[in-house]
């Protein structure tokens, strides 16, 4: 039992159990949501700048596509792995779902750890997975964006690919594009700018200041580093922070920006190395246990579980990564009265201006950045005051709340169209 709670899948599947059973959905609807509909697994050849040429195994995993074209990040790491791509997938419907965008889900990764890679062998790696799952991707169809080790250049190689084999080309296969070919503005930060909506949110409803707030964030990429800096802009004090090379504790506050200017320059690209006056060294374990108002996991599922639940000293857990959280520390971190906002809302951001990146690509017809954020504006506060106040009603959690909505709304839709053939 304890095995499967951490895998990500087993996981994403007791969270939908949860909220099937509150439903009371029918057991045949029950089966069709709680597995992946189409799952497309590849391995393929890269040859390396030395010559020698190595297979690397990859994934596409659609797990709903009826409200709409499946959605769902791509994600570069070695310990990408089938369950973890579909567990990723299966959020990825929620998450479109509870912010009410006419997405399903989808995930995409590749085992690699592009750190490794050079730029070209990057490219080419990126080129060829494009070339492999084009069977099923289209903007009609799926529609990938950065996830964990990818970005607006991985994106930018993506859509370039499948538009040469089309002969046209097709800005909205991808989502998460640079601005020069098609990106929307405000994409990049679009993730971290919701969480700190959300933060913002939160920390009202429990009565927290953000002024004086204590945070602690885990990941230094894309969100984590946009959530940090925002966060930090709206007042609060970034006391700890982390990366792959450990976690940075300073109980007068972090620089964030000096600590984003330092990565930009590392030839490693992470924090290694990395000074301030009165700044200490921890492991990422220690970092999730300083205590603080808020912490933000934004690295990797499986963060909080059963084991440190207990010693998580935080009033509010705002789950700015897929999956941090394993059921059981949800339970616990519950009864202890921590107010854990989940990823399918922390985060959803990100898949917010995808979509407005998309309807732009689609009707090429650009917005202003202030129209992007005052838009996700308007959908984060919405959303996360419809799901805290289902939670207060029937006195459930932030993230059972959050999967009433979303699994509701899937499985009218998936009634209402009915049983194919
Ligand atoms: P990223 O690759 O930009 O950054 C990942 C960060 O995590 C890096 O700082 C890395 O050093 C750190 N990290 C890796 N392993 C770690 C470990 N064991 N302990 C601590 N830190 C570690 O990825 P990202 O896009 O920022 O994604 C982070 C999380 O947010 C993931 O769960 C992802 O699925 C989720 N997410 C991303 C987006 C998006 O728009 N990029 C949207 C929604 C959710």
């Amino acid at each position: 039992m304890a095995s499967e709670y951490h895998n990500p899948f087993g996981i994403a599947q007791a969270q939908f159990d949860l909220a099937a059973e509150k439903l009371n959905l029918d057991q045949n609807l029950r089966a069709v949501l709680r597995v992946p509909q189409r799952e497309l697994s590849v391995n393929f050849p890269v040859k390396h700048d030395d010559g020698s040429i190595k297979v690397y195994s990859g994934y596409r995993v659609q797990h709903n596509i009826t409200r709409g074209p499946a959605k769902g990040g791509i994600r570069y790491h070695p310990s990408v792995n089938l369950d973890e791509v579909r567990a990723l997938a299966m959020w990825m419907t929620w998450k479109c779902a509870l912010v009410n965008i006419p997405y399903g889900g989808a995930k995409g990764g590749v085992i690699v750890d592009p750190k490794l890679l050079s730029m070209t062998e990057l490219e080419r790696l990126t080129r060829r997975y494009a070339a492999e799952i084009s069977v099923i991707v289209g903007p009609e169809r799926d529609i990938p964006a950065p996830d964990v080790g990818t970005n607006a250049q991985v994106m930018s190689w993506f859509m370039d690919t499948i538009s040469m084999h089309r002969g046209y080309t097709v800005p909205a296969i991808v989502t998460g594009k640079p601005i020069e070919v098609g990106g929307s503005l405000g994409r990049v930060d679009a993730t971290g700018h919701g969480v700190s909506v959300i933060t913002r949110e939160a920390a009202k409803h429990i009565g927290l200041r953000l002024e004086q707030a204590k945070v602690v964030v885990q990941g230094f990429g894309n969100v984590g580093s946009i959530s940090a800096a925002q966060i930090g802009e709206m007042g609060a004090r970034i006391v700890g922070l982390s990366d792959v090379s450990g976690g940075y504790y300073n109980r007068r506050g972090l620089d964030v920006h000096a600590m984003l200017d330092y990565i930009k320059q590392s030839p490693t690209k992470t924090l290694e190395g990395y000074h301030q006056t009165g700044t200490e060294r921890l492991t990422n374990s220690e970092l999730l246990e300083i205590e603080c108002d808020i912490l933000v996991p934004a690295a990797l599922e499986n963060q909080i579980t059963g084991l440190n639940a207990g010693r998580i000293r935080t009033k509010l857990l705002i789950e700015a990564a897929n999956g941090p959280t394993t059921p059981e520390a949800d339970a616990l971190l519950y009864d202890r009265g921590v107010l854990v906002v989940p990823d399918i809302l922390a985060n959803a951001g990100g898949v917010t201006v995808s979509y407005f990146e998309w309807v732009q690509g689609l009707q090429e017809f650009f917005w202003s950045e202030e129209e992007i954020t005052e838009r996700l504006d308007r959908i984060m506060v919405r959303s996360f005051a419809s799901v805290l106040e289902i939670a207060l009603r029937e006195k459930i959690s932030m993230r059972l709340a959050a999967y009433l909505v979303a699994v509701k709304r899937v499985a009218e839709a998936t009634t209402i169209r009915g049983i194919y053939p």
